[in-house]
């Protein structure tokens, strides 16, 4: 059996009103995308509604298709579909017949026939094709039931041009299509959260740009591309990800020097939160969006986040706030940015830290010990900013 062509469900986009067309253009787009990266040739329509994907090429790779479709935010559920030419009713049921046998192996099941016929033209109404087709198919196969309310399968029977059937739903990963929702920057560090908290983010329809700080020497080459193989796997969600990396050293350095050494997470914290604004503000940003979570380390308690959150102008999104390790753990794993974010490099976090880091800051404390940085600090940071450099990450 060949499916050379999916319909493609999606759910909270279809409820959008007026903007729905803005929506499902997105979702073509994303589809199109997607797709790209699959073997063969590939045709996205839509149509009052719905999409569907066709194969043009004589090959394809179907669990690859199917695999890159799940990446498509807004996606709902993949459909596959036979395709049949309407050579008259005999042969109708007679692909429903053989369509039936190779989809479900175990005839224990019990089915419902629905019948949509978008060609009026057809000679038989839809309620004569479902009672039709549900006879033939009981005699066939003796072993299925008819179950009108709860069927384990609904056969679906479309009449257009030509005659697609389908019954399997493959689950999509649900969302919105990006580039519905305006851009967000992620700080992306080389660890389990933040590339996490970038998908989250980005399957509710934001693009994504990300800035990563490192500080080499102290932090490696391979440090680096770990975030960038990360970037590389948010991108087959997200669409290409421009990644800005600042040299963080210098400044790292001299709130080493000035600054109480408990302190320095936070205040470093905080610097990153100001440049990063700044080239979100540059680029047409609308937010920032972290991997924090509460509780999860010193810089992540409530008054932690709450002095990382004073610089801030932009709003902070941090989709992980209230999650336990293990759950973002989960969908790491399903996402496939767990193995990578374990590998063993450090990040510029971690090389700086102190033994006692402050858990409780106090904001007026930590202001007054920034000031210790006044002399050099603006100059450090615009040189960080004039130094960046920019990957563009595709998956
Ligand atoms: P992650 O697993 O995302 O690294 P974490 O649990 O290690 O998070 P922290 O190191 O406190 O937590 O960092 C909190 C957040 O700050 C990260 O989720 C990320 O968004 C941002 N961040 C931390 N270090 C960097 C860095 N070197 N470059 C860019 N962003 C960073
Ligand atoms: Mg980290």
């Amino acid at each position: 059996m060949e499916f050379r062509s999916f319909l493609i469900k999606y759910a909270e986009i279809g409820v959008k009103g007026k903007n729905r067309g803005i929506f499902e253009d997105a979702l073509v787009r994303q589809i199109r995308n997607a797709l790209k990266r699959c073997e063969g040739e590939f045709f996205v329509r839509r149509t009052r509604g719905r999409v569907y994907v066709e194969v043009l090429s004589e090959t394809y790779d179907y669990e690859e298709t199917v695999e890159g479709l799940k990446t498509v935010f807004g996606i709902a559920q993949i459909c596959p579909m036979i395709e049949l030419k309407d050579e008259g009713f005999d042969q109708l049921c007679e692909a429903v017949i053989s369509y039936m046998g190779e989809a479900y192996p175990d005839k224990n099941l019990t089915f419902k026939v629905n019948t949509r016929r978008a060609r009026k033209d057809y000679p038989m109404e839809s309620m004569a094709v479902n009672s039709e087709i549900g006879g033939v198919l009981l005699d066939a196969y003796p072993e299925m039931k008819v179950d009108v309310h709860h069927p384990d399968v609904m056969l679906n029977i479309e009449i257009r041009e030509k005659i697609y059937v389908y019954s399997i739903e493959i689950s999509g990963p649900g969302g919105m299509p990006v580039g519905t929702n305006g851009k967000g920057m992620l700080l992306l560090s080389g660890g389990i959260d933040s590339p996490v908290a970038g998908w989250m983010i980005a399957k509710r329809g934001v693009k994504i740009d990300a800035v990563y700080f490192h500080a080499p020497p102290y932090t490696s080459d391979r440090a680096k591309q770990k975030v960038v193989d990360l970037a590389r796997k948010v991108a087959k969600y997200s669409g290409p990800i421009w990644l800005h990396v600042i040299n963080f050293t210098d400044i790292q350095l001299y709130i080493y020097e000035k600054c109480p050494h408990e302190e320095l997470t936070i205040i470093m914290r905080r610097y990153m939160m100001r440049i990063a604004e700044q080239i979100a503000a540059d680029t047409e940003c609308l937010g920032l969006i972290t991997g924090e979570s509460i509780g999860q380390v010193a810089s992540q308690t409530m008054q932690s986040l709450a002095a990382t959150n004073e610089v801030c102008h932009m709003p902070v999104y941090r989709p992980l706030i209230g999650m336990d390790k293990q759950e973002i753990i989960n969908i790491a794993e399903r996402i496939d940015t767990y193995e990578t974010s374990i590998l063993p490099y450090e990040d510029c976090c971690t090389i700086f830290v102190a033994k006692h880091p402050v858990t409780k800051p106090n904001l007026n404390v930590i202001r007054k010990h920034e000031h210790n940085l006044d002399e050099k600090i603006g100059e450090l940071v615009q040189t960080a900013l004039d130094t960046k450099e920019l990957i563009v990450v595709e998956a």
